[in-house]
């Protein structure tokens, strides 16, 4: 099997949840040895992702709030390299709640999100402006001055096609942000096989900052700088996670659904680059 990224060999790594992880030989980057297609999109984010807990989210509504926070504090990172807000395509969009945080510093844009009941939800309830599809499909006229992907990439099933997709919907001189898992980073290396991250076939691709910022300058992307989010989730949001890894644990209903607290996001990673 080719590597997605620079399509030279792979070998498998190891098993974990009934999938083969494999890395290449040459750029190491490490993904899911799957065959997906548009319909493997769909089907994990299905309803059950956004409210069954699993991998995804318990309750998407309760995270709202900080999602919404989270757009802001990039608009306010974004707001140092760009001259004035602009248009946005916001990949991954869910409700449209990262939007809105970057409509809050006068972003306006369009959110794309491949399930249509989540889509819904943002276009009537919130007014957004969200499409259904993903981004490898996703046909427009309109350009844009950024391009967000907030924990998306991982997702991908075809890297080249998403990045190459996104160059083309950008303006000169635009921005693509990124917000993904380090497979670099200390947890990463710590748990090993059992790193959290290490979920398929939610989870297709694992990046690091280096390996990605390596693959991006072959499409014409330099990266202008990086950092580390800080994260705040919700008790729902842990509780689904802790349920996904241990099992059912009465101890784990003691944590309020409505309580927030940081959490490590030494393991996440930012990275800003702009189209040259
Ligand atoms: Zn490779």
């Amino acid at each position: 099997m080719n590597c997605p990224l620079c399509s030279k060999n792979s070998e498998r790594a190891f098993e974990t949840h009934g999938f083969w992880l494999r890395d290449c030989v040459a750029c190491r980057h490490r993904f899911t040895e799957i065959s997906a297609d548009e319909a493997h999109v769909s089907e994990i984010y299905d309803d059950s992702y956004f409210t069954g807990g699993g991998a995804g989210y318990s309750d998407y509504a309760q995270e709202a709030e900080m999602l919404r926070k989270r757009g802001r504090m990039y608009a306010e990172k974004l707001a140092k390299y760009a001259h004035k807000p602009g248009r946005m395509l916001d990949v991954g969009a869910a409700a449209g709640f990262i939007l809105q945080g970057f409509a809050d510093k006068n972003w306006s844009g369009t959110g794309l999100e491949p399930n249509e009941n989540i889509a819904k939800i943002g276009r009537e309830q919130f007014n957004s402006d969200i499409r259904r599809g993903s981004l490898e499909s996703f046909e427009t006229n309109e350009k844009f001055d950024l391009i967000s992907m907030i924990q998306v990439v991982a997702h991908f099933y075809d890297p080249r096609k998403a990045f190459e997709k996104a160059r083309s919907l950008l303006n000169e001189n635009g921005f693509l942000l990124i917000e993904t898992w380090n497979r670099d980073s200390f947890s990463a290396r710590i748990f090993g096989k059992n790193w959290h991250e290490y979920s398929p076939p939610s989870v297709l691709q694992w990046f690091s900052l280096a390996g990605l910022t390596e693959f991006l300058n072959n499409f014409g992307f330099e990266k202008i700088a990086h950092g580390r989010p800080s994260k705040k989730i919700s008790g729902a949001h842990a509780k689904s996670l802790l349920k996904y890894r241990l099992g059912d644990n009465y101890l784990l209903n003691l944590i309020p659904d409505k309580f927030s607290f940081p959490y490590p996001s030494e393991d996440l990673f930012w990275a800003l680059y702009k189209k040259k």
